[in-house]
């Protein structure tokens, strides 16, 4: 009855805004956004059971549509994409479409290799240990101009520049106008340092719809430059001189509607529980990178002094550490953002795994060592490596074998998508570890 009652609301809905066609979704092990459209008259037969994919779909590498046969994964095998109607939202940029969240289920059973119910699955660790986590993904991307030779940034402005900011103002105005439309909050705007370079930061949610706006912020950026004659390109490092694009975590952690990172008496003015859960993640980092910093071209990103989180540390105000607290001009910090993630990573598998590094610090009480108050990039490597501040692994196929090694990591993700995950990453490092930044910039730009 209940489920009669939401079939009425959603079609009534997508009667009101005229949609034709509703976009059901899915992010694979490459972080790839695919979909597949349901005509609106066809809907009620695939309303409660979704469509069907492939299995393989969660085999298939970046570089190509072919599933690596190391995934477990093959041509045989059939799992459904089941909306999930509370996310149905139609497209301000794609008029007479709509877009659905899906769950991949097997046998009626949330499937041992969907993202999304990865999340899940660590939203409700989280809530067993009493905890709710909040948090936005923070992006940044590089609007290009097409040119016969290939692209341009749309401007030659610095960080915050108010020329970048009338330059691409219709732009700019365009997708923010959009993501409203779609509910979700815009809170700030700058042009980037990097020319053509951009940030538009969004309000935080709880943690799953913290990460269904991470999809919908990417599809609604290219697709509106798309509409303005332009690329926009999340690909972590596009021009070797320039900054490269990040896309921090922030988070905090809550209790009973009660944010529990503010502690007057504790280091940096954080609670106990907040810094085990930072000493989670820089404990489990090396590994973790697998899943936030999961590509070929994400490693160019990560130098020192380029702000990109390069270092195992923390600290308050600190641009160069992995985890930044930043201070807050009324009260204790109320959020720290987590700096060594980029848009490559699926953002359900990222977050996730970073809430189950986050519970591991909180249950063996890891600690992430003193907070640091320098650039640790000027540090001799003895005195970095007095203080426990390690440089982070310099390369993809580095950090999958931290990720083959962490058993707790790879435990919570589950040995299926363990498997399928890291036969999509090492794929992808096989076939890109010797190529230029100009071959991944052909193959990726409009990827990510
Ligand atoms: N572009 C830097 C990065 O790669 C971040 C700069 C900043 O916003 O602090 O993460
Ligand atoms: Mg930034």
């Amino acid at each position: 009855m209940a489920e009669k009652h939401i079939d009425k609301t959603v079609k009534k809905s997508l009667k009101d805004t005229n949609i034709n066609f509703v976009r059901i979704l899915w992010c694979d092990n490459a972080n790839i956004i695919r979909g597949k459209a349901v005509h609106v008259g066809m809907l009620s037969h695939y309303f409660e059971h979704g469509v069907g994919i492939s299995a393989g779909q969660q085999g298939i590498p970046v570089m190509y549509d072919a599933v690596v046969p190391e995934t477990g994964l093959g041509p045989v095998g059939e799992i459904r994409l089941v909306p999930d109607w509370s996310s149905l939202t139609p497209l301000p940029y794609s008029p007479g479409h709509a877009r659905v969240m899906g769950n991949m289920a097997l046998a009626g059973e949330p499937w041992a290799l969907c993202p999304r119910s990865f999340l899940l699955r660590m939203i409700e660790a989280a809530q067993s240990e009493g905890l709710e986590i909040q948090g936005a993904f923070e992006n940044e991307f590089y609007l290009l101009r097409k040119i016969p030779e290939g692209v341009v940034p749309t401007d030659s402005t610095v960080f915050a520049s108010t020329q970048g900011m009338d330059f691409n103002r219709e732009v700019i105005d365009a997708i923010a106008d959009a993501l409203i439309a779609q509910n979700i909050p815009v809170e700030q705007y700058y042009p980037e340092s990097g020319p053509g370079q951009h940030e538009i930061s969004v309000r935080y949610a709880d943690a799953l719809l913290c990460a269904d706006r991470q999809i919908v912020f990417r599809e609604t950026v290219r697709a509106i430059a798309h509409r303005h004659n332009l690329t926009a390109s999340f690909l972590p490092k596009i021009f070797p001189e320039t900054a490269g694009n990040g896309c921090h975590i922030h988070m905090s952690l809550w209790r009973d509607g009660q944010n529990l990172l503010p502690d007057p008496q504790g280091v940096c003015g954080l609670s106990q529980i907040a810094i085990a859960f930072i000493g989670g993640i820089l404990y489990h980092l090396p590994a973790l990178m697998a899943l936030t910093t999961p590509s070929v071209n994400s490693y160019r990103r990560l130098q020192p002094h380029s702000w990109s989180g390069a270092f195992r540390c923390w600290g308050l105000d600190n641009r160069e550490a992995a985890v930044r607290v930043p201070s807050d001009p009324v009260s204790n910090p109320t959020h720290f953002e987590f700096k060594t993630v980029d848009a490559s990573a699926n953002p359900y598998l990222a977050l996730g795994a970073v809430i189950a590094a986050g519970l591991d610090g909180v249950k063996q009480g890891l600690q992430p060592g003193d907070p640091i108050a320098l650039d640790p990039g000027h540090l001799p490597i003895e005195e970095r490596n007095l203080k426990g501040i390690d440089r982070l692994p310099a390369n993809l196929g580095d950090a999958i074998v931290h990720l083959k090694q962490d058993t707790t990591l790879l435990n919570t993700l589950n040995p299926q998508l363990s498997q399928a995950f890291l036969a999509v990453r090492q794929a992808e490092w096989e076939a890109m570890k010797d190529w230029e930044l100009a071959e991944e910039v052909k193959l990726l730009l409009e990827r990510y």
